[in-house]
Parts: C-alpha cells; sequence; structure tokens
C-alpha cells in the first residue's frame, strides 16, 4: 500500500500545527514544531497563502495529514460522508475518528495514529472475538477491541499495564485486560481535532 515517507515533522511545520505523528516525542521539546514553527523549505518564513482556496486546502491537508490517509482515501472518505444524513463535515469528522486505528489510538492501546496502525496491520487486535487487520475498518457501538492473547505478552503492550491512560467520553478501556469498548458515537465536541471541517466541505464542493 503507497504511504507517505518523508520525515513526518514536516508535515506539522506545513501544517503550522501539531499533528501527532510522533508518539512521545510531540510531547517533548524535542517536537520541531517547538523549535521551528515555520513551513519547511527556502521560503518557509516568507509571506504566507491567504486566498480562500489556500485556507481550504490547508484544512484539507492538516486532516488528511492527522489522520495519516491519503488523497484518495481521503477524497472517498468525505464522498461516503457526503451522501449520510446529517451534516457533511461532521460526517467526516466522525467516520474519520471511528475508523480501527484512530479507535485504538484514542484508546490509549498506541503512542500515535501511525503506531496504531502499523500495530492494526499487523494484527494485533480483534473485535468483538475477531482478528481485524484494516485500519480504516469503521468501528461501531458495543464493539470490543482487544489485544490478541498472543500480543499481550510483548514488552509493548505489558508496559501500557503500568500506565494511567486517559480517554475520551465515547470509549473505555480496561488496562489490565488490554480491551476497549466504543460506548458511543464521538460527537463533534468530543473530537479534540483542531479542524474546521466546513472549509473542507467548500473545497470539496467546488
Ligand atoms: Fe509533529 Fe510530533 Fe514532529 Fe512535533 S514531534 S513536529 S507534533 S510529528
Amino acid at each position: 500500500m503507497a504511504r507517505y515517507t518523508e520525515a513526518v515533522c514536516r508535515l506539522c511545520r506545513r501544517e503550522g500545527t501539531k499533528l501527532f505523528l510522533k508518539g512521545d516525542r510531540c510531547y517533548s521539546p524535542k517536537c520541531a514544531l517547538e523549535r521551528r514553527n515555520y513551513a519547511p523549505g527556502q521560503h518557509g518564513q516568507g509571506r504566507k497563502k491567504t486566498s480562500d482556496y489556500g485556507l481550504q486546502l490547508r484544512e484539507k491537508q492538516k486532516a488528511k495529514r492527522f489522520y495519516g490517509l491519503l488523497e484518495k482515501q481521503f477524497h472517498n472518505t468525505f464522498l461516503k460522508a457526503a451522501k449520510r444524513k446529517g451534516i457533511t463535515g461532521e460526517n467526516l469528522l466522525i467516520m474519520l475518528e471511528t475508523r480501527l486505528d484512530n479507535t485504538v489510538f484514542r484508546m490509549g492501546l498506541a503512542s500515535s495514529r501511525k503506531e496504531a496502525r502499523q500495530l492494526v496491520n499487523h494484527g494485533h487486535f480483534t473485535v468483538n472475538g475477531r482478528k481485524v487487520d484494516i485500519p480504516s475498518y469503521e468501528v461501531s457501538v458495543g464493539d470490543k477491541i482487544t489485544v490478541k492473547k498472543r500480543s499481550q505478552s510483548s514488552p509493548k503492550f505489558k508496559e501500557l499495564k503500568d500506565m494511567q491512560i486517559t480517554v475520551p467520553p465515547w470509549v473505555s478501556v480496561d488496562v489490565e485486560k488490554l480491551e476497549g469498548t466504543v460506548l458511543s458515537l464521538p460527537t463533534r465536541e468530543e473530537i479534540d481535532t483542531p479542524i474546521e471541517e466546513h472549509l473542507i466541505v467548500e473545497l470539496y464542493s467546488k
């Protein structure tokens, strides 16, 4: 599968916001954005684009990079969101939040979305007892996401048992069992991603 392989901190600098792509490092003074809060490249500190189109494009790029999707995947998610009942922008964010990789990250079972995607890809999780290794799998209310028995003894998951994990209200986690539950679908207010989704809808509506 195609994926972005350049230095990910450049993406945060390009968007001017933390996208939290590197786990613990993102919360430390080593974060590249703390040290160089301007766009990468020769003209990174120069004039910034402020046209409506520029703002809409940047917002879409930010959302896409935040959730680690490629252009086509992101656009397809948008098209599905537009077909659902309700507000398209909110539908889009809820669909991105309820991806299995993001849900695993939100449950604290991975330190970043990137790591969550890798763990899911490698088949470390079951959903309601069945192995699911598709990061884009959309979770539903009541789903139980569990670290597979065989994986529970790995140092990565063992160390979680000693950690204090804070989760958003729409999920719960039992670190002893290495298992999380989807309690409800997230509401817009419960999604703390710094995205102005109406700009993305405007962009794709052109
Ligand atoms: Fe972004 Fe994390 Fe790199 Fe900071 S350390 S620039 S938040 S990926």
